[in-house]
């Protein structure tokens, strides 16, 4: 085959949506109510079903909200600490900043990018209450060595998993287990409504208090929202925000969580062919991941050797988009530490995101993989 040259960019993510989710946002619009109301009482249903274990599910409007009000309802504020991994999105740390308490970085593992309980254990002071896990590029390896070490320290554990909703952990679904579980629903994870996220939990008392607590602390608003009514007097004991999920977000969400096999099925073959092709060059370093009941938001490949930067810019020029996942939150000004993480700071100068998503052809991922022999060759 000649060497296609390609015009429009593989994009890095996308969003899969199209007629069905029209045809559900149109079916609110018409209803006339787009609030918090009857499609976001089911999507938690449907969610509570598909999660299984008989969950509390709350929905609210972002991930960010779902990892930021989890904290709240737990109590966590100004003068506690949290422990959360340096590589992650910006999300997790400006989450617990919200609240007024310290964002802790700790190291990652080289091999998995998965928070490091022996060095989150240097990170403990009597001011920490909880540990913020990331469920790196979909995988949960090391987990449970997290719930161990937070039972050892009396600790709450608020899982970050934005990028593992629809994943396996332990033969249950992510969610399934675990003290509270944040997902996001934003346009390039597992699956979408727009914008929008939830918390699981087993907690029923820890529930409440966030049903409330997204509806501005009013007590039991969520019930009366679900009947399509709102409360006119009404009592309120603790802080709350405008956190909830609408029903056109709700709407979205309720067709994705239908195709997620679909979506599911592309993403780990696309995975899978990238690390059986991306194998054998030399340069390139897997990730330590096994793809068995994961379904990837992300491909992270290590460039070794000071490369990353030059091959980035090379699949770019070849209309390849490419990303980071993560910088080192420790190394930005608001977040800085006065200790090194070296293996986070390692992971970000190496990580290098390849292009990801439903849509995502077994083509793209032979001409990306050609490209990035390419590089290596000229070198
Ligand atoms: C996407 C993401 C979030 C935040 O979710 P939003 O819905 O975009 O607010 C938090 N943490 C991680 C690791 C994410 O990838």
């Amino acid at each position: 085959m000649s060497e296609i040259e390609r015009k429009t960019p593989i994009r890095l993510s996308k969003s899969s949506v199209g007629a069905l989710e029209k045809d559900a946002v149109a079916r609110v619009l018409d209803a006339g109510y787009l609030g918090i109301g009857e499609e976001t009482r089911l999507f938690e249903e449907e969610l509570c079903q598909y999660i299984g274990n008989q969950r509390e599910v709350i929905c609210v409007n972002t991930g960010t909200s779902a990892l930021h009000l989890s904290l709240e309802c737990l109590g966590v504020g100004y003068g506690d600490e949290v422990i959360v991994p340096s590589i992650t999105y910006l999300a997790s740390f400006q989450a617990i900043a919200a609240t007024g308490a310290k964002a802790v970085a700790c190291d990652v593992s080289l091999e998995t990018g998965f928070l490091c309980v022996d060095d989150a254990r240097k990170r403990v002071s009597s001011s920490t209450k909880a540990i913020m896990p990331v469920h790196y590029a979909s995988h949960s390896k090391g987990l449970t060595e997290v719930y161990d070490f937070a039972r050892e320290s009396g600790l709450r554990v608020v899982e970050d998993a934005a990028h593992a909703f629809g994943c396996i952990d332990n033969d249950s679904k992510v969610g399934a287990l675990g003290d509270v579980v944040c997902f996001s629903f934003d346009g390039i994870k597992n699956i979408t409504c727009g914008e929008g996220g939830a918390i699981v939990t087993g907690d029923k008392q820890l529930a409440q208090r966030l049903r409330d607590a997204r509806l501005l602390g009013v007590e039991r608003d969520t019930e009366k929202r679900f009947e399509g009514k709102r409360s006119w007097s009404f009592e309120v004991r603790n802080k709350g925000f405008r956190y909830h999920l609408s029903n056109i977000m709700a709407a979205i969400g309720r067709v994705q969580l239908e195709r997620i096999d679909t979506f599911s099925k592309v993403r780990r073959r696309c995975a899978i062919s990238y690390a059986r092709l991306l194998a054998p060059i030399e340069g390139v370093r897997l990730m330590d991941f096994d793809y068995e009941g994961v379904i990837p938001h992300i491909f992270v490949v290590r460039v070794t050797e000071g490369q990353r930067d030059g091959l980035a810019s090379y699949l770019r020029q070849n209309n390849i988009e490419c990303g980071i996942h993560y910088q080192a939150n420790h190394r930005l000004d608001l977040f800085k530490t006065t200790y090194e993480l070296p293996k986070s700071e390692l992971l970000a100068d190496e990580a290098l995101t390849l292009p990801l998503h439903a849509e995502l052809q077994e083509e793209d991922v032979l001409y990306i993989v050609r490209k990035v022999q390419e590089y290596f060759d000229s070198k």
